[in-house]
């Protein structure tokens, strides 16, 4: 029987272990298939604070898993394929095997949607990204554009606008999705221009390893044209991953963890950090910060059981 149970192993999964492990409640911490979450996507991280030159994403997290482990925190590899919250210990199986818990953090994160295109997945990190808070500093003065048609899509344009050259946006149709206010502003902004009907065919140059170029295809007409830019912000969504969850936890309309007071979820034990219960922010330190915040929830729900 563990005491506290942590699934996910990104910012938010490992700063909830060291906080509890600090706390003598030897964690133990599934990491899941995306050992170390979205950070490992990406490459140089400017905004986390303590390091003053940047760090790279993946080392952040290899740093932050060796200080969970550094107190006692246990990492094992695997994925939760079944979850039982109904009722004390909570009882969660891998595979053929299985754990029991007296507390639960849930930290599974969110995944960015992506397009599906090789070059997308290659030059993810080298000039393709999925947030501008994070990335759009690199692209000072320099063409880019984003896909989608959402208020994340026109959100991250106008905060891209700040640093870009140029700025265009391409919509799989020819009406946003986004609120009258997001588009007002876009459509506002001198710095942005939209591709309608226009999907994204390919980033080029895999082979030079950087982005320097879209391809868009038009939907209705089916041509293409190359547009010259050297960033590519995929802004289409994210899914939080929460299908573990469904029918047992509350969620809201976009399939979020609802949290109150603190990171309690509707089920007393359990607790949820990170982007799984936040698609405003969608910070590495503010998923730490809440995963510091679900470890000391965890920690006095358990003084209260004794
Ligand atoms: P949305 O699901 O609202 O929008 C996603 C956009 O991406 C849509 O325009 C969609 O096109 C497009 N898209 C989806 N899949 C593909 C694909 N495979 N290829 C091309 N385009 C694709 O997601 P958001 O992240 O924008 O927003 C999520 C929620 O968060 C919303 O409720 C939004 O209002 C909210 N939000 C609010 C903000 C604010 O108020 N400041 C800021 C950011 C988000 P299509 O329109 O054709 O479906």
């Amino acid at each position: 029987m563990r005491n506290v149970i942590i699934i996910g192993s990104g910012p938010a999964g490992l700063t909830a272990a060291l906080y509890a492990a600090r706390a003598n409640l030897a964690p133990l911490v599934i990491e899941g298939l995306e050992s170390g979450g979205q950070l490992m996507l990406t490459t140089m991280v400017e905004n986390f604070p303590g390091h003053r030159d940047g760090v790279m994403g993946p080392d952040l997290m290899t740093e932050m898993r060796a200080q969970a482990e550094r107190f006692g925190a246990e990492i094992m590899s695997g994925d939760v394929t079944a979850i039982e919250l109904g009722s004390q210990p909570f009882a969660l199986r891998l595979g053929d095997q299985e754990e029991q818990t007296k507390s639960l953090i849930v930290a599974t994160g969110a995944s960015a949607r992506l397009l599906g295109l090789a070059s997308e997945r290659t030059l993810m990190g080298h000039g393709v990204s999925t947030c501008a808070t994070c990335d759009g500093y690199f692209f000072r003065d320099k063409p880019i554009v984003v896909i989608g048609g959402g208020d994340t899509a026109l959100e991250e344009a106008i905060f891209l606008t700040k640093f870009a050259s140029q700025v265009t946006v391409l919509h799989r149709r020819d009406q946003l999705r986004a609120s009258k206010v997001m588009q007002d502003k876009a459509f506002a902004n001198p710095k942005i221009a939209f591709e309608w009907d226009t999907e994204l065919a390919e980033v080029k140059d895999v082979d030079l390893g950087v982005v320097t170029a879209a391809v868009l295809r038009n939907k209705k007409t089916g041509a293409t044209k190359e547009l010259p830019v050297e960033g590519v912000f995929i802004a289409i969504g994210h899914t939080p991953n929460t299908g573990l969850f469904k029918g047992q936890l509350d969620l809201d309309d976009n399939g979020y963890i609802v949290v109150g007071e603190g990171t309690r979820t509707n089920v007393p034990g359990v607790f949820a950090c990170g982007d799984v219960q936040d698609h405003v922010y969608r910070q590495a330190i503010t998923a730490a910060g809440t995963g510091c915040m679900a470890a000391i929830d965890a920690e006095r729900y358990l003084e209260g059981l004794e």
